[in-house]
């Protein structure tokens, strides 16, 4: 028989693991893991969107043992097992955990981005790398992000953390991480970890290889790195079984970065440069090789923030900040608009539509990102704004939800991601109401995120703290 919890009694359950093991959050995680490994979760009363492209299925059921779906359907035909906790989500929609497939954890949306780092270290100040990291690991995860891919930070940092979330000792979305951007110049401002530089093919080989043995998933190759630079770096990663992401806007570096074999090419579509030619566009739609637009950046968040700078202010962005570093952030908005980062603002508002309609009608296999992390591209919101962008320019709600969750999925190799479907790993969000056919805002908020069959946030509730 059913035996329906309400949500109440969920969050009781959950607070008297507190009790019972009388941890610190960074333990409860693995404690809530164990407990959840032999226990049955049940999702029941909302729509399902399976992540496949199908029309939602209404009063549908979710079974969950341990880290994985067992059954998902019709409510009608699908049982739900004796002692099963159930959540349930009637009037909701539940769907995939989302996957940010172009992320950047140790930055938190400040105005500037070297005034980030800069702030770090002054005086007085007690957050590293490290601990930025976890907090903008723990704001994904609070956003429904349960998987991304870190394109650009510290290695050891990217990897600790990374290693630390599987094992479940802080919470956060499962990462892939790059460690430093393979580049030919480094970055001023950022840490001088962030950025590997390169005189020639043969030092881009060595640091891939140097990078692979330390522990990284995937590399980012920089745009300004030549044709050659290219093919070594693609040739040094692939030998060693990973996937090479390049950071790419102009015609030329795309062109340079496709012929290599690069497997994914990050960025296309916020150029600020006319339309690509018809004959590239067409060669790497009929490649099949993956694209992510990262259109929201600059392009969109620009003039949003000028039409509603609330949107600096938001309540629920606070709530995911500390007191000091939101104080900062705020403090870091106030000359937003004349940062060097909009330099190219007007001709990137100009040519968006254009060059992301192009991309869209290429039908170009395509996976979403957002660089967060830059200047106002939170963490907390700019995966949804980046799904908002395609959905207006021309894709439905179902392919860009498709995009952001199966095929970022298959962009990280991960098989058992990204749909819900029996036998997948168990991450599933809830929403509210129905982003599919009424608004795709409704992600902004959402109510319970699941990733591994565990449950880290329920009716609108983090069930781990923000670390400190
Ligand atoms: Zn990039
Ligand atoms: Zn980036």
């Amino acid at each position: 028989m059913m035996n329906r919890i309400s949500l109440a009694g969920c969050l009781s359950v959950v607070a008297s693991l507190f009790r019972i093991f009388a941890l610190t959050a960074l333990a409860l995680v693995s404690a809530q893991a164990m407990a959840q490994d032999t226990r049955t979760t049940v999702l029941t009363g909302g729509m399902l969107i399976s992540g496949l492209s199908v029309p939602p299925v209404h009063n549908a059921t979710i079974v969950i043992q341990g880290e994985r779906i067992v059954a998902a359907g019709p409510a009608a035909e699908v049982k739900i097992p004796a002692g099963a906790v159930v959540i349930d989500t009637s009037g909701q929609t539940m769907m995939p955990g989302l996957i940010d497939a172009h992320a950047h954890l140790f930055m938190i949306g400040f105005g500037d981005e070297a005034g980030w780092f800069r702030w770090l270290q002054g005086p007085g100040r007690k957050y590293s790398i490290e601990k930025v990291m976890e907090l903008s690991a723990w704001q994904l995860l609070m956003s429904g992000v349960t998987s991304a891919i870190d394109l650009g930070g510290n290695a050891a940092e990217s990897i600790s953390v990374r290693n630390r979330i599987s094992k479940g000792e802080i919470p956060g979305p499962r990462l892939q991480v790059a460690g430093p951007l393979v580049t030919r110049r480094a970055f001023a401002g950022f840490p001088a970890e962030a950025s590997a530089v390169i005189a020639s093919p043969k030092e881009g080989a060595e640091v891939v290889d140097r990078l692979f043995r330390q522990g990284v998933d995937v590399i980012k190759a920089h745009a300004g790195l030549t044709r050659d630079d290219y093919f070594a770096i693609v040739k040094a990663a692939h030998a060693n079984g990973i996937k090479v992401h390049a950071h790419v806007y102009a015609e030329t570096d795309v062109r340079n970065a496709f012929d290599a074999g690069v497997d994914v090419l990050q960025h296309m579509g916020s150029a600020g440069f006319p339309t690509y030619s018809a004959d590239l566009v067409r060669t790497i739609a009929e490649s099949n090789r993956p694209i992510v637009l990262t259109a929201a950046h600059r392009s969109w968040i620009f003039p949003d923030t000028v039409k509603f700078p609330g949107r600096l202010q938001d309540p629920v962005l606070k709530s995911l900040f500390p007191a000091d570093i939101w104080a900062a952030l705020q403090d870091s908005f106030r000359e937003w608009p004349a940062e060097s980062y909009f330099a190219g603002i007007d001709r990137q508002v100009r040519f968006r539509s254009p060059q992301v309609k192009q991309l869209i009608e290429s039908n170009a296999l395509m996976g979403v990102g957002t660089d967060s992390g830059t200047p106002m591209n939170f963490n907390t919101d700019g995966l949804v704004r980046e799904m908002k962008v395609l959905v207006d320019e021309g894709l439905s709600p179902l392919e860009v939800i498709a995009d952001t969750t199966r095929v970022n999925a298959r962009i990280m190799g991960k098989p058992d991601l990204g749909t819900i479907e029996p036998g997948k790993l168990a991450d599933i969000i809830v929403v509210p109401g129905d982003p599919v056919y009424h608004d795709l805002n409704n992600l902004f908020t959402v109510q319970t995120v699941v990733k591994n069959g565990v449950v880290y946030k329920n009716q609108g509730k983090p069930l781990v703290k923000m670390p400190e």
